[in-house]
């Protein structure tokens, strides 16, 4: 099984391993900070540096419980050689603070505004897209939750990880609003939530920043009616 160490620090940029599996150009390494993709969240790319070569991670997979390096080519990579973990960190911190945004936009609806609900998403190291079940919503209506969304986002919430068990986490009424989410945790040995102090707490495997000041200001950059129950936003956030 691959330690999974962005899941613990979601700031590690580098990151020393060794080999455990490689076949050619698919190298399975001890540990990583290279994320998989999955719940709208793109893979990290980057390389490994191995010998003073500099090798391109062009795709990353899940594999089981292990997480598979794709290399360009077949690199010659053995196992038990020692490589360095390096990722696209400007790429990757953008994808966590949009990550974030999703989960504080889809916290605020539910806490301040009760009657909605975000039913699908995908991240962009530019842009995030989103999609909102809500009764009325509006594009004015969607400035005016992003304009709280703000607001709450300069209070500054810390945002953590924990992992719980199956039957703690059932009882969180968020967490699971659907019952497919319901059949999927149950599913699971454990949870892994992803709280925003006061605000959201979500199922949850992505990245994350570490305070909602990282996300930044929020605009909202296209809106589009799929349907009375399905109004999808773009959002894109100011820099730092
Ligand atoms: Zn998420």
């Amino acid at each position: 099984m691959t330690e999974k160490v962005y899941l613990a620090d979601s700031y590690a940029k580098e990151l020393d391993a060794k080999v455990v599996r490689a076949s050619q150009g698919r190298i399975v390494l001890d540990r990583t900070i290279f994320y998989p993709g999955g719940g709208g969240q793109p893979i990290d790319t980057g390389m490994l540096a191995a010998d003073g070569r500099r090798l391109k991670v062009i795709a990353v997979e899940k594999d089981g419980d292990d997480i598979v390096h794709i290399l360009e080519g077949d690199p010659g990579l053995r196992e038990g050689d020692s490589v360095r973990c390096v990722i696209d960190w400007d790429t990757r911190y953008a994808c966590m603070r949009y990550h974030s945004a999703l989960h504080l936009i889809d916290g605020v609806i539910e806490t301040r505004y009760g009657s909605g609900m975000v039913t699908g998403g995908q991240i962009y190291p530019d842009r995030a897209r989103i999609d909102i079940d809500m009764q009325g919503l509006s594009k004015e209506r969607v400035a005016e939750i992003l304009e709280e969304v703000n607001k709450v986002a300069r209070e500054g919430h810390p945002i953590t990880a924990m992992e719980m068990t199956v039957e703690e986490a059932l009882k969180i009424p968020r967490l699971s609003r659907t019952e497919t989410g319901r059949k999927l945790l149950g599913t699971l040995k454990s949870v892994r939530v992803v709280d925003i102090g006061g605000v959201d707490m979500q199922a949850d495997g992505g990245t994350h920043v570490k305070d909602t000041r990282e996300i930044g200001k929020i605009t909202l950059s296209a809106y589009e009616n799929k349907g009375s129950k399905r109004k999808r936003i773009e959002i894109t956030l100011g820099s730092l």
